[in-house]
């Protein structure tokens, strides 16, 4: 159904301020133009809060997470970007697997199951979006969305 983007956002980021505000994280949010889609609600919800609580647990006190929004014709794009602790090369591809956790020790303190990318990449995929990450160790990371404005399920 017909989703506004905007508000499905700003009510994440709300939801997640408690948890920012532990560790004085400034959230930001961008949004470019106003979005509606053609999504499933809660699936994305699901999908989106996923990467924005990951920016958060995987940050450094008094770091930032930014979320943006934009649009063109055929897409809406979700950028989330963080100043954490960043991600090694060589799991890039590894973090979207099941269970895949970067630093056992270091991720068992912030909690977690390790399903929360899985789950975020099949949700996308199943709206025929794309999901892409860029990021560099000690500086902090980028997820890059890509979703149809209507998809036919
Ligand atoms: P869950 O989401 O199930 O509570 P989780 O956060 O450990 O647990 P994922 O969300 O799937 O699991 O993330 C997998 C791993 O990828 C994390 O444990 C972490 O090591 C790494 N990771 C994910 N997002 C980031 C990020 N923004 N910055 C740094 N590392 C990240
Ligand atoms: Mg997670």
């Amino acid at each position: 159904s017909s989703v506004n983007i905007n508000e499905l956002l700003e009510q994440i980021l709300k939801r997640l301020q408690p948890l920012a505000k532990k560790q004085n994280i400034e959230m930001i949010y961008e949004s470019f133009r106003p979005v509606t889609a053609d999504v499933d609600e809660v699936k994305l919800s699901l999908a989106l809060t996923n990467l924005i609580e990951n920016a958060i647990k995987y940050n450094v006190p008094d770091g930032w997470v930014r979320v943006s929004l934009n649009a063109d014709h055929k897409y809406f794009y979700v950028k989330v970007s963080d100043s954490g602790i960043g991600i090694p090369e060589d799991a890039l591809d590894l973090i979207f697997e099941r269970f895949y956790r970067v630093d056992k020790a270091r991720s068992r303190e912030s909690g977690g199951t390790g399903l929360g990318l899985a789950i975020t990449k099949s949700v996308i995929q199943m709206h025929r979006g794309a999901i892409k990450v860029h990021s560099v160790e000690g500086e902090g990371t980028t997820f890059n969305v890509r979703i149809p404005l209507n998809y036919i399920a």
